[in-house]
């Protein structure tokens, strides 16, 4: 029983209630930051980024003392990279998503953002330069201005509006009879997977972070909604560092370069071109992938 209470485990209790639906955030965030473990260095300065490159430099880490997720990971993405990272499942993916917004610190080795190490600013500065788009996003049981102002403290209506026109959801909320006031729940609109999604990217895009993380952004959804958000995700990552984490091979094909995982080990990178004549992980995870995308073949996603 005690291993409930136990703040690794937290997030993933998190995450399972708000796969059940519509939670309310704020009591998310409260239970949050009392289970958070990581804290800021006493007089720790703001993250400043100016070019926003990513580094993982030799990072081992484990969510337990006796099981090493990642074992010595490094590779960089340069400002402006639009990155994949693909492998099995349990190969770490999320993981390094989790490190980069600092939810744990590594055991050993450095994350640097723009040439600063995470660990030596504040969380909050840190966080407030990352957008993350995870597999299910959560709304707050309130209006869809509300859920996408709240990207960023003080968005005014322009930004929210300007938001909404990006992530290609504003003509669905002109089209309610009370638009943004549209109370979002339980007893209000109930949104599709992919009107969650744009509803998600709007929020992110009101932060305007300059670096994005996509965590199985589109996996929850249909083919044709995922081809629609995918697009709209392509053009939202333009003049930003994305980081975009898949399962289905297919949805990062065009990556400036992606890192294949295995077993929390750079297994080969390259792009996808590159990393089919090299036939090795990437090239067997494609043709099963293909295979199984053709009808009469199934197999659990992940
Ligand atoms: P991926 O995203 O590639 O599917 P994850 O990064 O989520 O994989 O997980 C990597 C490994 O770490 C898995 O074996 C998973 O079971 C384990 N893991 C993930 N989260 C936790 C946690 N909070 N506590 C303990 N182990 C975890
Ligand atoms: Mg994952």
């Amino acid at each position: 029983l005690t291993q409930l209470f136990r703040p690794l485990d937290m997030l993933g209790w998190v995450y399972r209630t708000i796969r059940q639906g519509l939670i309310d955030m704020a009591a998310m965030f409260q239970l949050m930051d009392t289970e958070v473990e990581v804290e800021d260095t006493p007089g720790a300065p703001a993250l400043v980024v100016r070019r926003p490159s990513l580094v993982f430099d030799n990072v081992v880490f484990g969510y337990d003392p006796d099981r090493t997720i990642l074992h010595g990971l490094s590779f960089e993405v340069p400002a402006g990279g639009q990155f994949a990272i693909v492998g099995p499942s349990g190969a770490g993916k999320s993981t390094i998503a989790r490190l980069l917004f600092r939810f744990y610190d590594p055991w050993q080795g450095r994350i640097l953002i723009d040439g600063q190490e995470i660990t030596g600013v504040t969380q909050e500065s840190l966080r407030a330069h990352i957008g993350i788009v995870p597999q299910d996003s959560v709304l707050f049981n309130d209006t869809i201005g509300y859920n996408i102002g709240y990207g960023r403290g003080g968005a005014s209506s322009d930004d929210v509006l300007a938001a909404s026109r990006d992530a290609a959801i504003l003509p669905f909320i002109e089209r309610l009879p009370k638009g943004f006031d549209t109370e979002v729940g339980e007893r209000g609109l109930k949104l599709s997977g992919g009107e969650k999604q744009r509803v998600a990217i709007a929020r992110t895009l009101v932060k305007n972070p300059p670096i994005l993380l996509l965590d199985e952004a589109t996996s929850a959804l249909d083919s044709r909604t995922e081809q629609d958000i995918l697009r709209t995700l392509k053009r939202v990552s333009e003049h930003r560092t994305s980081l975009s984490i898949a399962h289905r091979l297919s949805t990062i094909a065009d990556a400036d370069r992606i890192l294949v995982l295995d077993h929390g080990r750079l297994a080969e990178q390259g792009t996808h071109g590159q990393l089919l004549s090299a036939r090795g992980l990437y090239a067997e995870m494609w043709e099963r992938q293909q295979a199984e995308s053709t009808p009469g073949v199934s197999e659990p996603a992940q």
